[in-house]
Order: C-alpha cells, then sequence, then structure tokens
C-alpha cells in the first residue's frame, strides 16, 4: 500500500497523541483544555491582531523568546474553535522537541500555518495532529463515546464539549474511535486530502481526471450540480467512492454525511458504514 502522504504513520500519531495527553492531564485534569493558559505556562506572549490572509498563526523565535501571532481577520473572537486549534498547532511546533530546536537553531524559519488541513508537509501534519490532541485527549475522547454508535450528531456533541472544529473532531475520531471513518475534504471539485481510520476497508478514491470528486457522491452533488447541499447522511454505495478490488464490494451501502463552506468552494465528506 503507498502512503497517504496526507496523513503521518501510527507510531508517530501515537507519540503525539501521548505528549498531549500528558500535558492535557497535567494542567487541564477536569477542565476544557486552555491553550492560551499554556502560553502563559511555557512563558510564550502572543498577539491577536488583523494580518489579512497571511496565515492563522506563526510561531516566532527572536531573541532567545517564542512569541505567538494568531489571526483575528474574520473571525469573531480569540475562543473560537477555529483560533483555538491554531493556538495549540503553534504550541505544537514549541512542544515536539524537534520543531522547537529546528525554530531555535534556526534550521527552519517561522512559517505560516494554515487551520485549513490542506498541508502535506510533515512538520504540518505533525503540529495539526498534535492540536487535535492537545484538545480532544485520548482518554477522555474514548470515555465519551464509549458505546454509543457513531453518528454525525456524536460528532457535534464531542466538538461542542471540547470546543473544536468538526474537521479537528472527525481527525482525531478516524485515529482512536470505535468505528472506521473515511474524511475527505474537496476544494474546487478537487480532492484535496483524505484521512482514514487504520480499519476502513478501502483505501483508494474512485476519483475522475486531476483528483476530481466523483459525481454519485454527496460532495459530487454539491459540484456538479448547483451547489445542493444535504444536512442529512446521504446513501452512497462503496463503488461511488472507492476503487473496488473485489467484485462482492459493489453495492457495499455507507453513509456520507457533509459540511460545507460556500466561501471557500469546500466539502468535507465522512463515511461510514453501519
Ligand atoms: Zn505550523
Amino acid at each position: 500500500m503507498t502512503k497517504n502522504k496526507f496523513d503521518l504513520p501510527n507510531y508517530r500519531k501515537n507519540e503525539l497523541s501521548d505528549l498531549a495527553e500528558f500535558i492535557a492531564d497535567e494542567y487541564f485534569y477536569d477542565s476544557l483544555i486552555c491553550p492560551y493558559k499554556l502560553l502563559k505556562i511555557y512563558g510564550i506572549t502572543y498577539s491577536f491582531a488583523d494580518y489579512g490572509n497571511a496565515f492563522d498563526g506563526l510561531l516566532e523565535y527572536r531573541a532567545g523568546k517564542f512569541h505567538v501571532y494568531l489571526n483575528s481577520h474574520s473571525v469573531k473572537h480569540k475562543y473560537v474553535p477555529r483560533v483555538r486549534f491554531t493556538l495549540a498547532h503553534e504550541l505544537g511546533h514549541y512542544v515536539i522537541d524537534e520543531h522547537r530546536n529546528a525554530l531555535k537553531k534556526r534550521l527552519v524559519s517561522p512559517h505560516p500555518s494554515f487551520t485549513n488541513f490542506a498541508s502535506d508537509n510533515e512538520a504540518e501534519l505533525e503540529a495539526d495532529f498534535f492540536a487535535s490532541s492537545l484538545l480532544l485527549p485520548k482518554a477522555r475522547l474514548l470515555n465519551d463515546i464509549y458505546k454509543r454508535k457513531f453518528s454525525f450528531n456524536l460528532i457535534e456533541e464531542i466538538a461542542a464539549k471540547y470546543q473544536t472544529s468538526i474537521a479537528a473532531t472527525l481527525i482525531k475520531f478516524a485515529s482512536i474511535g470505535n468505528h472506521p471513518i473515511m474524511i475527505i475534504c474537496t476544494i474546487n471539485r478537487q480532492i484535496k486530502w483524505f484521512k482514514y481510520s487504520e480499519d476502513f476497508p478501502f483505501k483508494y478514491i474512485n476519483y475522475t481526471g486531476a483528483f476530481l470528486v466523483p459525481h454519485n457522491t454527496a460532495a459530487g452533488e454539491y459540484f456538479y450540480e448547483n451547489g445542493i447541499k444535504s444536512t442529512e447522511d446521504e446513501i452512497v454505495f462503496a463503488q461511488d467512492w472507492f476503487r473496488i478490488g473485489d467484485r462482492n464490494d459493489y453495492g457495499r451501502k455507507f453513509y456520507e454525511h457533509c459540511i460545507y463552506s460556500d466561501k471557500n468552494d469546500f466539502v468535507l465528506s465522512v463515511i461510514w458504514e453501519d
């Protein structure tokens, strides 16, 4: 199987998850994780201001000190899930030894980070996964989903409880959840990335042309049929979304639930089998 360039190997995910969980339990044992409090604890300063479209977040090392820049552009306030995630991501660059040391030794220059999960840069994937794991610690998530059947409502419930975005919640769920799921991000008809639980039965997308979203899918409906949106779980079949190796998989029934952003021409699909 070829490596999915939009995801990290499992051993690395486990290391990052353990690191994040340790920090969450150390400082927020029975409370919601507050990344701003961690800044204080680590002695990192920050600014929250409008930087246009330059970045969502940026960690800078200057004169022996770390500083985080958080972009307030088109966000309501600094506690919305998106900014919480951006800050958790920048904290990842500080807490992960290799990242912090590279910044200190100036092996890498400060890089703009975007909270859209669209990067295939390894350091960005690591900081993203760390951020999801910090805000949604594994043991708490496992406890919340214990004996619960997977549904999109469950993801919304967890996202509301931990003040995380749906995307961040799905990514963490895919890595440790109790039900295999696939998450696919499509922007402007093109599949940007996908991530899946280890035990999800299919690993390849049945794309057309230049990685274009397949037609007979809920995401495809939005892009090919004048922006049709569905708030329900849509039924799709294995061959609609995935490349099928075994003929017996034709007609295998899945559910697809989408979230949309018209402004960004963006659809996030989550796909699961009953
Ligand atoms: Zn980053």
